[in-house]
């Protein structure tokens, strides 16, 4: 169907949504894009890459804006809560002809995105009705305006509207987790991935270039504290390691619940979910991102290949619920270790941790 004149509306111009927008264009479409936040900058955080995200952004022609960004990540070196090697994984060799990992601000990553899907985004528009028509949709936005679409696909994150809209599923669960994330500047010198684990609780620092650190650690639970800062210093004021630099250097933190989604159907008549929306997990794994753009790759693939929209929408999501139900197995998996007292898991880990935590990248290395 490549070159056809579909209308296909992409509601969400996060990392799935442009991406989306952007696939669709290579494929020969020309997405409609609408965003709810007006064009601000993005929260400062960072974002870890692994390798299965740089090949997506390479099949979305994007991988020469993104590889000047940020720093290249060639280790993950696991520690304890006193900052003493458990275990390490060799990156290049885990994603060797796959892809580099790398670690950047996530505004910069958005901005590549952004700039490939066209940068025709239709901001402050907000979803807020969908009515499924024969072969389309009927989508009206709280403005008042509305319009026709062959295609739906709702971008539009863990907390999605089109997937209340569409009748494809309610809100998000908790995960039990509370995550903590920040950027430092001037903090101490970390050259990899970096994450010391304690008692239900973990500390992760990884180099975005420049100086800066990206630093994001988390609790088992459910409850947000009312000062961050101080319950940082809290949880982690006894760390070794980089932790106490990195808390010396820390100003702003943000805090939020980690959230699942899990449906039994991706799509309702014309109206499908990507990324977040479909399938968001804790970020233990740091594979939304990747999992968002793979999306979007399979999703321009299906479109182009298939007779119809609705067969590539079949043949989309078989595709990609196998590596979207790894991810949220071996999440779960990793998550599960947190409980584990460290006195009988670090013994475990000092033994066998890289190979233990290169198997959960498994199947994310293979074909996408
Ligand atoms: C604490 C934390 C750390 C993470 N760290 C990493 C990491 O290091 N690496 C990694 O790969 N992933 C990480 N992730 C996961 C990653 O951020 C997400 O998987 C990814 O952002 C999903 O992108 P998305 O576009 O599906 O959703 P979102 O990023 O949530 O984007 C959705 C967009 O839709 C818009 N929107 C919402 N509702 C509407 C509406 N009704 N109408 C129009 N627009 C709407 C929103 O404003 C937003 O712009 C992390 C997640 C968390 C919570």
């Amino acid at each position: 169907m490549g070159g056809s004149p579909l209308r296909i509306l992409v509601v969400g111009a996060g990392i799935a949504g442009l991406a989306v927008a952007r696939a669709l264009r290579l494929a020969g479409f020309r997405p409609d894009v609408t965003e709810r936040l007006p064009p601000t900058e993005h929260t400062d955080t960072g974002l870890y890459l692994p390798g299965n995200a740089a090949r997506a952004m390479r099949r979305l022609d994007l991988d020469g804006p993104l590889r000047p960004l940020g720093e290249v990540i060639h280790r993950q070196r696991f520690l304890d809560a006193a900052g003493s090697p458990l275990c390490e994984v060799d990156l290049d060799a885990l994603w060797a002809g796959v892809g580099e990992c790398r670690a950047l601000p996530r505004a910069e990553l958005h901005r590549v995105l952004l700039t490939g899907a066209g940068g025709a985004v239709r901001h402050g528009a907000e979803v807020s009705t969908v009515e499924p028509l024969p072969g389309g949709v009927a989508v009206g936005f709280t403005d008042g305006t509305g319009g026709e679409y062959d295609l739906v696909v709702g971008a539009d994150g863990p907390r999605s509207a089109v997937r209340t809209l569409a009748a494809l599923g309610g809100p998000p669960r908790a995960a039990g987790q509370v995550i903590y994330r920040a950027v430092v500047q001037g903090g101490p010198r970390v050259a990899d991935w970096t994450a010391l684990l304690g008692q239900r609780a973990g500390f992760l620092v990884v180099p975005l270039g420049a100086g800066r650190l990206y630093c994001c650690a988390d609790e088992a639970g459910s409850v947000l504290p009312a000062d961050p800062l101080a319950r940082l210093h809290e949880l982690f004021g006894h760390y070794g390691g980089p932790v106490p630099e990195v808390l010396a250097a820390l100003e702003t933190v943000h805090v939020e619940r980690t959230e699942e989604v899990e449906l039994g159907r991706w799509f309702h008549g014309r109206v499908l979910l990507v990324g977040d929306a479909a399938h968001a997990v804790a970020p233990t794994l740091s594979q939304g991102a990747a999992m968002a753009l793979e999306d979007a790759v399979v999703l321009a693939e299906s479109l182009r290949a298939a007779g119809s929209v609705d067969a590539a929408l079949i043949a989309y999501e078989s595709r990609r619920r196998p590596r979207t139900r790894w991810v949220r197995d071996r999440t779960r998996d990793r998550n599960r270790t947190r409980d584990v007292p460290p006195a009988l898991r670090d013994p475990v880990l000092r033994g066998r941790g890289g190979r233990i935590f290169g198997e959960h990248y498994r199947l994310l290395t293979g074909p996408l």
